[in-house]
């Protein structure tokens, strides 16, 4: 059996966990302690399988009032994605306007998510 330590990161109380599992070849949770709802073992068990992150990123914008625009993905995406994605994050620009909200990166890298911006950008 194996025990590991993280810190629940699903809301701001960080409540600290510890994880007893076993490698049979996939990874079995046996007990979870230190959660103090539910969602806490929930998210453990996926960062222990298939960790999942949201990111945040810039893109440039071309004759746009800002030269970048802020932008993140609307859901979380698997850990080991990050590289591709925000290598198709840095490769775009796009023309202003744009709006917040606005999906600027449909399915980066084939994950199931967006790229979306978080402001607007008006023409220059
Ligand atoms: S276990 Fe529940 S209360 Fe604790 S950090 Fe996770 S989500 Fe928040």
């Amino acid at each position: 059996m194996k025990r590991k330590e993280l810190t629940c990161i699903v809301c701001p109380n960080g409540c600290p966990l510890e994880i007893d599992f076993e490698e049979t070849p996939s990874i079995q949770i046996t007990q979870i302690e230190g959660h103090t709802c539910d969602k806490g073992p929930t998210w453990a068990e996926q960062e222990l399988t298939r960790p999942m992150r949201t990111i945040a990123s810039n893109i440039q914008v071309e004759n746009g009032d800002f030269p970048l625009v802020s932008v993140r993905t609307d859901a979380p995406i698997p850990k080991n994605s990050i590289f591709q994605v925000m290598k198709e994050i840095q490769s775009i620009t796009v023309k202003a306007p744009v709006s917040i909200g606005q999906a600027l990166i449909e399915n980066p890298a084939g994950t199931d998510c967006n790229i979306i911006a978080t402001r607007h950008v008006n023409l220059a």
